[in-house]
């Protein structure tokens, strides 16, 4: 152990044992024992924590009593920070002591003493969280694809060259990507797996063009990059737009492709649809297996993941609760596990269970942003539409123009127009190759009626709350 360590290691131990005495038993366990010392750096503690939500929950409930005990350990003012990516041992002084406490509560049996840390950080390839595994990702309809082909770019290096992953936030690209390097690395630390986001791989090569670089030169940078068995990009839609790197992101790229080394990209977009990127990029991007991630659709997909969570906390919540979240949260998998994390939370500091009822109230403001966010295709209002007026969706994309067939059809592009992000041409092809000049007239159009016509309005808002609902 280093001297640093050792001296984080002495701190915080006085310090949690002062916490302890200060919160209930379950905050302690859920929260306080989780936490492990790194190391000082000058009047600074590095607290290890397992991930970014739990360093934010704990700073924004428990910071007072975090800041008090370490200052009282440490006889004064002292700073401190968190390191994701670390989990702790729970020694078995740290069991709670009240038998009845109403959370169940469970541990890991280890030896009582100090607090051990895994020595998480030499299992994991550099710069990888050890939690980004395969067997951590669970596999559905919406990302079996990328996990398959993520799985291969692993097992056979160089056979979908260059694997190209995209999908929006919070679909389990980053996951994937580690995952790739966690495996390759652990199967055999002497194959060099290099994983960057897009913004270091950028900050790097400025870096490289200053004197006094962390490279020594900038043919060092290039080494770095360049001799390495596998690169993993994550987030390369921010090259879109600044030429000086793509030129040298080119140069990297053709080095390895050349060798036969494997690439593994993600982005938010697919290639043709990043502003501003080199047409020679996007036709490298996509000369290998292009792959979606979509947000999780399934209520299976999301009720496995929120499982796989639970086996991890401490704290479990009702089957029922569970059950509530896969249902009703289904934008993205980060915000999946957000609301997993927030319920937690709120039945550790209350000390009991969450019944179903509070679950909603204390999901409140998510559960709003999931009906805004929920993506609304020209499909779905097409379908709300027809069912609403008696038709069939066939009506609204044909040709017949009756007043009963042609008002619900207006009233369909004006809600594709409002409620969606194609645009005009998209939505009049949507409905039967009609143009963008008629699907502006629909617009217009429909709002006049709204305005003359009180059936016409109230019709529009029983509408949109279906399709919306
Ligand atoms: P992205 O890079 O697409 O924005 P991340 O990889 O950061 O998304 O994923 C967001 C969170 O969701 C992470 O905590 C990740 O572990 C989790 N996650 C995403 N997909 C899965 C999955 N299929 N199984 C388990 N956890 C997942
Ligand atoms: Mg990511």
């Amino acid at each position: 152990m280093t001297e640093e360590h050792s001296n984080a290691s002495v701190l915080w131990q006085k310090a949690r044992d002062l916490i302890r005495k200060k919160v209930p038993d379950h905050v302690y366990m859920q929260w306080f024992a989780a936490i492990v010392p790194i190391r000082m750096e000058d009047r600074k503690i590095i607290l290890g924590v397992p991930d970014d939500l739990f360093a934010s929950w704990l700073t924004d409930n428990y910071q007072d009593y975090l800041c008090e005990g370490l200052e009282e350990a440490a006889g004064g003012e002292i700073a401190f920070d968190f390191e994701t990516g670390h989990q702790a041992d729970y020694p078995k002084d740290d069991l709670p002591r009240e038998k009845s406490n109403p959370v169940q509560i469970s541990w890991e049996d280890e030896d009582a003493g100090e607090i051990k840390v895994k020595p998480l950080r030499q299992e994991n390839a550099p710069n990888c969280l050890p939690s980004y595994t395969f067997d951590n990702f669970i596999v559905g309809e919406e990302n079996r694809y990328a996990y398959s082909a993520a799985l291969t770019a692993a097992q056979n290096p160089g056979q979908f060259n260059p694997l190209y992953i995209y999908g929006s936030t919070g679909m389990g690209k980053t996951h994937l990507l580690q995952a790739v390097a966690n495996a390759v690395y652990k199967n055999n630390p002497n194959t060099v797996v290099r994983y960057v986001t897009c913004e270091t791989f950028l900050n790097s090569y400025l870096d490289s063009l200053r004197t006094h670089s962390t490279f020594k030169s900038h043919f060092e940078f290039r080494n770095h990059f360049r001799e390495v068995d596998l690169l993993l990009i994550d987030d390369v839609h921010q090259l879109g737009g600044k030429d000086q790197i793509q030129e040298e992101f080119f140069n990297t790229f053709n080095t390895l492709y050349n060798a036969g080394k494997q690439i593994i990209l993600t982005s938010d977009k697919q290639p043709s649809e990043i502003r501003g990127l080199e047409a020679r990029l996007v036709s490298r991007f996509e000369s290998g297996v292009t792959t979606q991630i979509t947000s999780p659709t399934t209520f299976e997909t999301r009720l496995s993941i929120l499982q796989s969570e639970q086996k991890d906390q401490l704290v479990k919540l009702s089957p029922d609760v569970i059950h509530y979240v896969a249902e009703r949260i289904s934008s993205s998998i980060r915000t999946l596990k957000g609301a997993l994390m927030r319920l937690v939370a709120y039945s550790s500091m209350l000390g009991r269970p969450v019944p179903m009822d509070e679950a909603e109230g204390i999901l409140a403001d998510m559960l709003d942003k999931e009906a805004e966010t929920r993506k609304v295709s020209i499909d779905r209002i097409q379908q709300v539409v027809a069912e609403y007026f008696n038709l069939r969706v066939t009506d609204l994309t044909g040709s017949k123009r009756p007043k009963n067939i042609a008002e619900p059809r207006m009233m369909a592009m004006y809600f594709a127009r409002e409620l969606t992000e194609f645009s005009l041409v998209d939505i009049g092809n949507a409905f039967g190759g009609r143009n963008h000049a008629t699907v502006l007239h629909a617009v217009s159009q429909v709002k006049t009626m709204c305005e003359k016509d009180d059936t016409f309005r109230r019709n529009m808002t029983a509408v949109k709350r279906k399709i919306q609902g």
